[in-house]
């Protein structure tokens, strides 16, 4: 949902706050703005920003991590993450598991540097410049801006090499990252304007499948009525899904925006709208009953059995 003119300033204000006590730089930059920067091996803080750090993992990462690594979806979750939220809403997702050390490193951290660095995740890939998005109630697209993360450690900010914000980004691949997990960013950032607004549980599970486990959607879709619940799922995009992971990917990542926020061009059957309003309703019936014997249950204690639950209680 968007925000008034009101709030958006009042968000803005808030966020200058923050970025002036941090070692965010209190300036937003723009695609054009430049800065100097160089990050190499051999330069004295190599490897310093990979440790002690929280890594949030999107779709996209963990999609080219475990391809990466070559392992199932579940495996790479068991080994390498920790589920937790993201800040500011309640959706689950998960985030890389440090190690155990002194320094709390990063899994894929070595002295010799990153041994996964071309499919590192994008938090790797911003540093250091963050990216805000803000959108405002007469814009359908969100106004981006940047931030300049400059922390004492990082000595590649006195390095002479100078970038447009534009181009840094190009050069980490960030704007692919960007791309792939676009729909996702779209759930994310409404999520976080609506603030801690109450998600249905089985709202938050679906996010949490669809934004870690591509094996487990797969299944959901091909071993469930999911593909008779929708109209126009064209034989080519069922073909395309079932045979080409990325493909999945990006239509997981519709999906989710549809499902949780009904943006899109998924359209549920009736006869599916209907079958779901009835399991609903059998469910409330079904927790009215319970209710209702718990209450029966209750009121035919004799006084002695409920001072003796009392009792046990203490
Ligand atoms: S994934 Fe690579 S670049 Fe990112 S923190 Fe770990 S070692 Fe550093
Ligand atoms: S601290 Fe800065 S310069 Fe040093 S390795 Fe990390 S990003 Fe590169």
């Amino acid at each position: 949902m968007a925000i008034d003119e009101k709030e958006f300033n009042r968000k803005m204000k808030e966020v200058k706050s923050k970025l002036t006590q941090s070692v965010i730089v209190p300036q937003q930059l723009s695609r054009k703005d430049r800065m100097n920067f160089r990050c190499y091996p051999g330069i004295g803080c190599f490897t310093k920003c990979c440790s002690g750090i929280r890594i949030n993992l999107t779709p996209y990462d963990i999609y080219r991590l475990k391809k990466r690594l070559g392992v199932s979806y579940h495996d790479f979750l068991m080994e390498y993450t920790v589920p937790r939220s993201i800040d500011g809403t309640p959706l689950p997702i998960v985030v890389l598991k440090l190690k155990d050390d002194k320094e709390k490193s990063c899994p894929f951290v070595t002295p010799a540097g990153c041994t996964v660095y071309s499919d590192r995740p994008v938090t790797c890939r911003y540093y250091p410049i963050g990216m805000a998005i803000m959108k405002k109630h007469d814009k359908k697209s969100g106004q981006d801006f940047f931030i300049k993360i400059k922390e004492e450690h990082c000595l590649g900010h006195s390095e002479s090499k100078d970038w447009s914000i534009d181009e840094w980004r190009a050069d980490q691949e960030s704007d692919l990252y960007d791309e792939m997990n676009e729909d996702w960013m779209e759930v994310v950032l409404k999520a976080k304007t609506l603030g801690m607004v109450e998600f249905g549980q089985k709202s938050l599970d679906l996010f949490f499948m669809v934004s870690s486990n591509l094996d487990m959607f797969r299944d959901f879709v091909f071993n469930s009525n999911f593909l008779d619940a929708y109209e126009k799922i064209e034989p080519a995009v069922v073909e395309k899904i079932k045979s080409d992971e990325l493909e999945l990917l990006k239509f997981s990542l519709k999906w989710l925006r549809f499902t949780m926020f009904g943006e899109g061009d998924f359209k549920v059957k009736d006869e599916a709208r209907q079958r779901a309003k009835e399991r609903q309703n059998a469910a409330a019936l079904e927790k009215a009953r319970q209710k209702e014997e718990r209450a029966q249950k209750a009121l035919a204690k004799k006084p002695e059995e409920v001072m003796k639950e009392a009792d046990e209680g203490d």
